[in-house]
């Protein structure tokens, strides 16, 4: 399975697609079990658009959200989706790190 049928594997079995018709679904799931290349184009374009995501952004321990729009794409929307707690908010590279530092140093102000 390339990272694109992986991706929509990840938002099938994570309802994803729930919200969306039956024949966007439908065309998800063929694009899953023969490949992203047999749809035609048509196909392909009702499916592109779930393709690409971008950034929630992170909230800062200040309160301050960072409104990142970072595009999520490929393996790094497919990475983004295997970390993230929540499929709905996603994170790019750079805010996954930021909020492991804030988790961290929070971590540590309880600790002192
Ligand atoms: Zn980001």
């Amino acid at each position: 399975m390339s990272v694109t049928e992986r991706i929509l594997n990840y938002q099938i079995t994570h309802g994803i697609f729930d919200g969306e018709e039956q024949m966007v679904r439908g065309i998800a799931q063929r694009a899953v079990d023969n490949g992203f290349a047999s749809l035609s184009s048509r196909q392909q374009s009702v499916i592109e658009p779930f393709l690409t995501q971008s950034c929630s952004g992170i909230t800062d321990p200040g309160g301050y959200h960072n409104e990142c729009e970072q595009i999520l794409m490929g393996e790094e929307l497919l990475e983004a989706y295997e970390l993230c707690d929540d499929s709905e908010s996603l994170e790019c590279e750079s805010c996954r790190s930021d909020s492991s530092f804030y988790t961290h140093q929070r971590d540590r102000l309880e600790r002192e």
